[in-house]
């Protein structure tokens, strides 16, 4: 079994310059996390609000925090004083309160829209209708203590490559749309955050520019999410 800084290294190979690795660390212990971050691995992701609170006061302090999970409103408070950046935010509720809690700790919290592309029922995310009835909002240009970066999506679980393909595309498509239409003059919005462990070549073949990896770094994970 190799190393997870051999891991790492070794998907470090693969990705173009303008990709990021976000290594996903959940359910993974706080060694397995100083371990990869001894290999030069700073941004981590994780799904659940306290777990990422909790690891991250025993870690050291210049990491970057990267909620990558379905965030329940209620616990956005946990995170909001370190989070480097929500990936996963799916509703206008959830955009609404994680901007008042920035509002609260004075912050101004980086967020990707999460779209829903798989063909399946158990995923998050917006539609496109439902995130420009949003964007169009007048209440939209108020919300001060957020700041949009880009998008985010799921995959289907499935090994259908050509499948995933299309999702991926149409998530790109996503981010050129809403780029042109809304954020043309705004240099941060510009993320796209798509690939996992089984479809991260697909996804930068198709212009991804954040990799969520978690078992490919770490392991396989003991229970599926
Ligand atoms: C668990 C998870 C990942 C990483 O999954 P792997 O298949 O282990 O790479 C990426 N993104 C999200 C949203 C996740 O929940």
């Amino acid at each position: 079994m190799s190393s997870i800084a051999e891991n790492i290294q070794r998907i470090q190979n693969t990705l173009p310059a303008n990709t990021a690795l976000i290594a996903v660390s959940k359910m993974k212990p706080v060694d397995a996390i100083a371990e990869a971050y001894q290999a030069g691995q700073h941004a981590f992701g994780e799904n659940r609000a306290m777990e990422m609170a909790v690891k991250r006061s025993q870690l050291p302090e210049d990491i970057q925090w990267h909620f990558v999970g379905h965030l329940q409103s209620n616990k956005v408070k946990y995170i909001v004083s370190f989070v480097h950046l929500v990936h996963s935010v799916d509703s206008e509720h959830l955009l609404d309160v994680i901007n008042r809690e920035g509002q609260k700790g004075k912050r101004v919290i980086d967020c990707l829209l999460q779209f829903y592309i798989a063909q399946e029922e158990t995923k998050f995310g917006f539609t496109m209708e439902e995130a420009e009835t949003m964007l169009q909002k007048k209440k939209f240009l108020q919300l001060k203590n957020i700041r949009l970066c880009g998008v985010m999506g799921m995959a289907s679980l499935t090994d259908n490559s050509a499948q995933i393909q299309r999702e991926f595309q149409t998530l790109k498509q996503h981010f050129d749309y809403l780029k042109e239409k809304y954020f043309a003059e705004e240099s941060s919005f510009k993320e796209i955050s798509m690939g996992m462990t089984d479809d991260y070549s697909i996804a930068i073949a198709e212009g991804s520019t954040m990799v969520r990896i978690g078992s490919a770094i770490f392991g396989e994970r003991v229970k599926s999410e």
